[in-house]
């Protein structure tokens, strides 16, 4: 290590920067966006602050004459970029007096350099290669950005702002550590990485005894639960937050529908526990899996209770909330790409379009029970698209319901199965053959969508070209 990574302070006084061009307006945005006062020396005299707002422009102090010749009492760091020869002279002059000069892309004649840099407000990442290359960096930036929860820097923010108050109650400093420790990693740190300030201070506020709360055996009583939507099968779906939920997990109870591949993504250490029904079997049901949840929190662990698509979407999220929220159980939800939203953007079905799509309804179709429930006549207007989930085996009577209901035969459908994983399969056609192209498809899930929008389907169009080259082909054929 060349460089040393050391965090400068901004208020402690002007930063000069010497030089022209877009080079040194790059450096200018950097520096004033991070409160720098800067001031610029312009090597061409063409002072342009464009494209800085006007506070960030505000701090910077247009300088006139010769900078090798300015007074450098009070400042901070030199920095040169596109100044050509005299980069290099106000380097030497900034070594002389014992400055931090930077030369940009000139290694040789830096005393320091600029790293990559992941901005979360209080929390800030610095990542250097040593000034040998600024892309390798970016790609190590770019991972880092990935796993920093976007609200960390509010998380030491707000840690900040308590700290004192905690320190007067627990003097011992490895007991304070660990108070810190069990705040952050448990529901009171989750509550502000999901931006609810105001409910983690309330359960701060609410522990009468801190020193106790630190030294209590570990995992007592930070149980929690999250339910994770895990989209419809593609790993590359889950959100960020998703993954971070399922890496964190002591215990991960999942349904069914969660996908082999999404399972990998759980932390090793972690128990998995399937609950979820399979076709023509029952799983262990609604209660005994809001039971074992319950159970689970209670004994102090991190429960994910994960769900295909999202929990939301006819996924019983609701219920579970509900139960868990009862029990005194702290709990949260992560969203998740939904099997209809999915399967849209895998066949490039667009669910609402300009004047031929102004409403989506997504509707469940089960059960006969269901589909007598469904009020036929609310979905005849045509300008909207029709998703139905867990509509295979009722097709018949989805058909039957919005041809009765005044739905045109003509109307196109799409059944997508088993979306984003390897093995999906799409059928397209029309709402009058929607039971046949079920039957074309080995098996689900599958969600059907229906409206003109499926026209713009991937399939449909591959469609449109095979009978288009058919009846090319059969026109080219030499008549007998
Ligand atoms: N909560 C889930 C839906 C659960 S209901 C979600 O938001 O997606 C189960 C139904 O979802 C299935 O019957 C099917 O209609 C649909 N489904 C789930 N995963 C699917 C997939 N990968 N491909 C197609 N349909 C899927």
């Amino acid at each position: 290590m060349r460089f040393l990574p050391v965090f400068l302070d901004l208020a402690a006084g002007p930063v000069l920067l010497v030089g022209a061009g877009e080079l040194a307006r790059a450096k200018l945005r950097v520096l004033s966006a991070a409160g720098a006062k800067v001031r610029w020396y312009a090597t061409d005299g063409d002072h342009d602050l464009s494209g800085l707002g006007p506070v960030e422009a505000d701090r910077v102090e247009r300088a006139e004459g010769d900078p090798l010749a300015a007074d450098l009492s009070g400042v901070i760091a030199i920095i040169c970029a596109g100044a050509g020869r005299i980069g290099i002279a106000m380097a030497t002059r900034a070594k002389s007096v014992g400055l931090p000069v930077n030369v940009m892309d000139d290694l040789e004649h830096s005393t320091f350099i600029f790293p990559a840099i992941v901005d979360r407000g209080d929390v800030v990442v610095a990542i250097g290669t040593g000034g040998t290359s600024p892309v390798v960096a970016r790609r190590v930036r770019e991972r880092i950005e990935a796993l920093l929860p976007a609200r960390i820097g509010d998380l030491a923010g707000f840690i900040g702002r308590f700290r004192k108050s905690f320190a007067a109650q627990i003097p011992e400093m490895s007991l304070r550590r660990r108070f810190w420790e069990r705040v952050i990693d448990g529901p009171i740190g989750a509550l502000v990485l999901s931006g609810r300030e105001q409910e983690a201070e309330t359960a701060l506020n609410e522990i009468d005894d801190p020193s106790a709360f630190a030294g209590a055996r570990k995992g007592l009583a930070d149980g929690s639960v999250t339910l994770v939507g895990a989209g419809p099968g593609d790993p590359d779906l889950l959100t960020i937050r998703a993954l971070r939920a399922l890496q964190d997990a002591d215990v991960v109870f999942y349904d069914e529908l969660v996908s082999p591949e999404i399972l990998d993504r759980i932390r090793r250490d972690a128990a998995r526990v399937a609950v979820g029904r399979r076709v023509g079997k029952p799983g262990i049901g609604q209660e005994a899996i809001n039971r074992l949840m319950i159970e689970a929190a209670q004994q102090g662990q991190r429960v994910v209770r994960l769900k295909g698509g999202d929990a939301f979407v006819f996924g019983r999220g609701g219920e579970e909330i509900d139960a868990l929220r009862a029990a005194g159980v702290v709990c949260s939800v992560v969203p998740g790409i939904t099997a209809g939203v999915g399967a849209a953007a895998q066949f490039e079905v667009p669910l609402t379009y300009r004047n031929e799509a102004r409403r989506i309804t997504f509707l469940t179709a089960h059960k006969a029970r269901d589909t007598d429930a469904v009020d036929w006549s609310a979905l005849t207007d045509t300008r909207m698209t029709v998703v139905v989930y867990m509509g295979m085996t009722a097709a018949p009577s989805v058909r039957a319901g919005l041809l009765a209901a005044g739905r045109s035969p003509r109307t196109p459908v799409g059944v997508f199965a088993k979306v984003t994983r390897p093995d999906q399969q799409s059928a397209v056609g029309t709402l009058d053959q929607l039971p046949d192209l079920v039957e074309k498809i080995d098996g689900g899930p599958a969600i059907l969508i229906i409206g003109d929008v499926v026209a713009h389907s991937a399939p449909w169009r591959q469609q449109n070209l095979k009978t288009l080259s058919q009846v090319m082909s059969q026109l080219l054929e030499p008549a007998e």
